[in-house]
């Protein structure tokens, strides 16, 4: 008889929980083939996991733990990487690029929504890797724009989203260092790749009253290391605050 499918592998013992009730996986983009053996098994254990350590990091926002709880962030990296999916960790994308820490998408998240009872409207996200922190917003937002200047990227991520059916996400291919002036005014404006600073186009088509978080390289800080930027835009003016390092790819450029 074959061995129960336990996902992810490396966590059999934990995982191993006697589960009478085993509901059939919807089907991956990944061959059956190279599926590693631990899909079968329902993976929202190990995301309830996961949301808890978010939790214990200080993650309050319950629509951002939800969306969390929800979004099957397997589904977003290569199969040899499935079994750390919900490990708090960056993981590679290909091109160089990486989905970022999920620590990290729902702190971000979080300080976007900044205490929103409902959901937030418009938002755009530069930088859809593989589309994954976009699927997390389609459950918080009324509308999702996500640029990506890489086109293996920007495929890749419409792959992973068709399955899914988010009618809310909208995926573009092109530099976000000029915004997407289509869909603005934004409610908010969340960058997964770090520049100098923030592009003007951001900071012009976000609305009033709108927030904007990124990574940006800290003025201080040696060798480029980057900080969290939160950038609300009132009726006023701007206001800047600066929280903890983060790790982010660089803001590039142009397409390609
Ligand atoms: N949110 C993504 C994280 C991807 S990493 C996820 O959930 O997977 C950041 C991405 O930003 C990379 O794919 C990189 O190519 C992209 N990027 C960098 N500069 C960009 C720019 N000017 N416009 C659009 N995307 C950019």
């Amino acid at each position: 008889m074959k061995p129960r499918p336990s996902f992810p592998a490396r966590l059999d013992s934990a995982a191993a929980a006697p589960k009478v009730v085993q509901t059939t996986p919807a089907p991956l983009t990944v061959p059956l083939a190279a599926r590693p053996q631990g899909l079968g098994m329902d993976s929202s254990a190990h995301r309830m996991r996961m949301v808890q350590l978010l939790q214990k990091q200080g993650v309050q926002d319950a629509a951002v733990l939800h969306a969390m709880a929800t979004i099957e962030r397997h589904r977003f990296v290569d199969s040899a990487l499935v079994n750390q999916a919900y490990e708090d960790t960056s993981l590679p994308i290909g091109l160089g690029q990486t989905i970022s820490k999920p620590g990290v998408v729902s702190r971000m998240i979080e300080l976007l929504r900044n205490g929103a009872s409902g959901k937030l409207g418009r938002v755009l996200e530069i930088g859809t890797g593989c589309g994954y922190q976009a699927a997390v917003l389609s459950l918080v937002a009324s509308e999702v724009y996500s640029i990506e200047r890489l086109r293996g990227l920007h495929d890749k991520a419409r792959e992973n989203l068709r399955p899914m059916r988010l009618p809310n996400v909208h995926l573009l291919f092109g530099d976000g260092m000029v915004g997407y002036a289509k869909g603005a005014p934004y409610a908010a404006i969340i960058a997964a790749a770090g520049g100098e600073a923030v592009p003007q186009a951001w900071v012009d088509q976000l609305a009033v009253g709108g927030r904007l978080v990124a990574p940006v390289v800290a003025p201080s800080a040696k060798g480029g290391s980057q900080a969290l930027l939160v950038l609300d835009k009132t009726a006023t003016g701007i206001r800047q605050t600066l929280l903890e390092a983060v790790h982010f790819v660089p803001l590039k450029s142009g397409v390609a």
